[in-house]
């Protein structure tokens, strides 16, 4: 676990401002939505943090280190996407084991890890399949899974649950809250959905136009006219 400080870092595409240079202390073991409509920064923000895009101003700690030019993936952190973004052609064990894999962990420690992952998301009966035939929750299961196994300090969900039908939604945002209480992993998590930001977040980040417009929790949110 680990606390993210974003120290005045903003993100500009040419003359264009997609995220204007902004703080935000994010705790150890907080899980933090950033919410708004399309187009406000969200990703961006989050991709900064998880190295997949370059920081135009400011700093970026993690665990009180400066980041800001550490590869992706010595930072710590683990990013569920959207689209969940598994290899077709590789099972689920493999998809899960292979961050790992590309870290030279002995392959018994793998299997050991994934399987302990698996047993905890319900995915045990299905490692040896590949992705193309798994439901769309057990998809973004296997996705999360993947994240999980690598033990990072900091979990990064981008819209994770909004390809997936109404009640898996539901389903699914209630595994991620329960996940969280066990293992407590600071996590930032990018929405457009108030009531996954309402039910999932410590704290919630309003964002518009590329920056903060409010930073509440969820009832100070709400509560605001
Ligand atoms: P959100 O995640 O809230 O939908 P984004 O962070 O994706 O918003 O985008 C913020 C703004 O930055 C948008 O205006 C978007 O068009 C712009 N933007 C994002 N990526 C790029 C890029 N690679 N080049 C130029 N503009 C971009
Ligand atoms: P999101 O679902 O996060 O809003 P988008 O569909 O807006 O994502 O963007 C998808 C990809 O296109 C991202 O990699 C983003 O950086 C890039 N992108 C978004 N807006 C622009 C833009 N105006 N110009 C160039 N690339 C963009």
């Amino acid at each position: 676990m680990a606390n993210v400080s974003l120290q005045q870092v903003g993100k500009s595409y040419g003359k264009s401002v997609a995220v204007e240079a902004f703080n935000l202390d994010i705790r150890d073991g907080e899980f933090l939505v950033l919410l708004g409509p399309s187009g406000c920064g969200k990703s961006t923000t989050l991709r900064m943090i998880a190295g997949l895009e370059s920081i135009t101003t400011g700093d970026l700690l993690i665990g009180g280190e400066r980041m800001n030019e550490v590869d992706p993936k010595n930072r710590g952190v683990a990013m569920v996407f959207q689209n969940y973004a598994l290899y077709p052609h590789k099972t689920v064990e493999e998809n899960m084991g292979m961050a790992l894999k590309l870290q030279k962990m002995p392959k018994a420690e793998i299997s050991e890890r994934v399987a302990g992952v698996a047993d905890m998301l319900g995915l045990t009966e299905y490692l040896e399949r590949k992705p193309g035939s798994l439901s769309g929750g057990q998809r973004q299961r296997v996705a999360i899974g993947r994240a999980i196994v690598r033990t990072p300090q900091v979990f990064l969900f981008d819209e994770p649950l909004s390809n997936l039908d109404a009640k898996l939604r539901v389903k699914m945002r209630m595994e991620l809250q329960e996940l969280h209480d066990r293992l407590g992993v600071t996590s930032v998590y990018v929405t457009h959905d108030q009531v996954e930001a309402m039910t999932l977040a410590d704290r919630i980040v309003v964002m518009d136009g590329g920056v903060i417009a409010q930073v509440g929790s969820p009832r100070e949110v709400y509560d605001t006219p």
